[in-house]
């Protein structure tokens, strides 16, 4: 699918300036879902005082709006509500990353109390979730709603949810986007990330300091993983098979690869009944960049006032073309359907993430930008490949088995 890099907002973050940055204060879960990257520790909770050490090492070394907290599951952590009023204090938007299985009512009150900004709730069909094993990707929408309805009667919260795409739930993805739609007034962020392992027995080898060493004890490890190879722009082209003008408008490249989307994002304005359009580069820029003028900071999770302001946010027409062309068809319903037109018109975010992947000559093209930067020991990294630092020492390097034929 051609899809040309440099029509689109090249996302602004960096290692020292990002939008966001990831925390893990454990390394336990309740759930043991088929694409997790960590090893489940049930005694793996950080005291408050190591987890405050980390956030100050964010604080010195990076600027950043949110702080995703995540784990492990963040909800297992007894002090998650002290953890969470720990990254409120220091002016920095607290984002939880949970299965949501121990998420109650009550409980999310205490954590908005403390400052919670939003929640990111993983669900999808291979999380081995109690009473839902047998259900496929789109009946797990019925769970997501529940959640939304939760979050929604707290209020003020961002409601995101993200999944894990696989080879055979690719298809699933449409249905959810259209769930996603008919959700958009208490559903702000969408989030689709392809699904990766590291093969042994592959075409690689693994070496740490020069030393080949045992790939297999990771948690990413596997001998035979399905698809691994999925890209954004096969996500991309499967939801435009529902929605053929699904437009994204800014993305990050790879670190290897400069026309690669690592992280591509797709605004969309429109109410439950209708999408009016696709926010273009230049309103993504906009918002990036006014956002680093006025707090220093690039944008993590507007709040969910900004999301209710689909209307307001067409009077940047001018600016920017996708915009014009929601406007432009915001005004045709005006004036063939003005009731449907008066309601109120949301700003709904689709991202998809497309994770490390392995080159034939072993370079590794990870997200350049990388926003889910985690601290290991006294500095940062890559949350996705922590284990590797955590098992030998440091980032394993891969390297293509002698003798086999390397294309690049
Ligand atoms: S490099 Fe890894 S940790 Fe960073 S954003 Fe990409 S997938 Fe996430």
């Amino acid at each position: 699918m051609e899809l040309d890099h440099r029509e689109l907002y090249r996302l602004p973050w960096s290692l020292p300036d990002n939008t966001i940055s990831w925390l893990e204060p454990t390394a336990a879960c309740n759930l043991a879902c088929l694409g997790c990257y960590r090893t489940n520790d049930p005694k793996g909770h950080k005291s408050l005082e190591d987890i405050g050490w980390e956030l100050d090492l964010f604080t010195r070394l990076r600027t950043t709006d949110g702080i995703s907290v995540a784990g492990g599951d963040p909800l297992t952590h007894p002090g998650i509500a002290d953890i969470v009023a720990m990254i409120a204090e220091r002016g920095i938007k607290p984002i939880l990353n949970t299965n949501g299985l121990a998420l109650e009512r009550d409980l999310l009150v205490e954590l908005k109390r403390a400052g919670l900004w939003g929640l990111t709730l993983h669900i999808d069909s291979k999380q081995r979730r109690p009473h839902w094993r047998d259900k496929n990707e789109v009946e797990h929408n019925e769970l997501r709603l529940q959640y939304a309805e939760m979050i929604a009667s707290v209020g003020d919260l961002i409601c995101s949810f993200n999944q894990t795409v696989y080879g055979d739930t690719l298809p699933y993805v449409p249905e959810v986007v259209a769930w996603g739609q008919k959700h958009i007034d208490i559903v702000h962020v969408i989030v689709f990330i392809a699904f990766r392992a590291g093969l042994v027995g592959g075409d690689f080898d693994y070496f740490v300091g020069g030393e080949k060493v045992d790939f297999s004890p990771l948690p990413y490890a596997a001998d035979d993983a399905g698809r691994i190879d999925i890209k954004s722009t096969d996500i991309l082209e499967t939801i435009r098979e529902r929605f053929p003008d699904f437009t994204p408008c800014a993305y990050l490249n790879g670190t290897q690869r400069p026309d690669s989307f690592k992280w591509l994002l797709t605004g969309r304005l429109g109410t439950k009944d209708k999408i009016y359009g696709y926010v273009g580069a230049k309103f993504m820029e906009l918002a990036q960049t006014s956002h680093h003028l006025k707090h220093g900071r690039y944008l993590a999770y507007s709040s969910p006032k900004v999301h209710r302001r689909g209307r307001a946010m067409m009077l940047l027409a001018p600016l920017d073309k996708g915009v014009s062309r929601a406007a432009g068809a915001y005004l045709r319903t005006l004036a063939t359907h003005p009731v449907q037109a008066l309601g109120r018109a949301h700003m709904q975010s689709v991202m998809i993430i497309q994770p490390a992947d392995v080159l034939p000559d072993g370079r590794t093209d990870m997200c350049d930008g990388c926003p889910d930067m985690t601290v290991w020991q006294d500095r940062l990294a890559w949350s996705c490949r922590l284990e590797e630092p955590m098992t030998y020492g440091q980032f394993v390097e891969i390297v293509p088995k002698a003798g086999e034929p390397v294309t690049l």
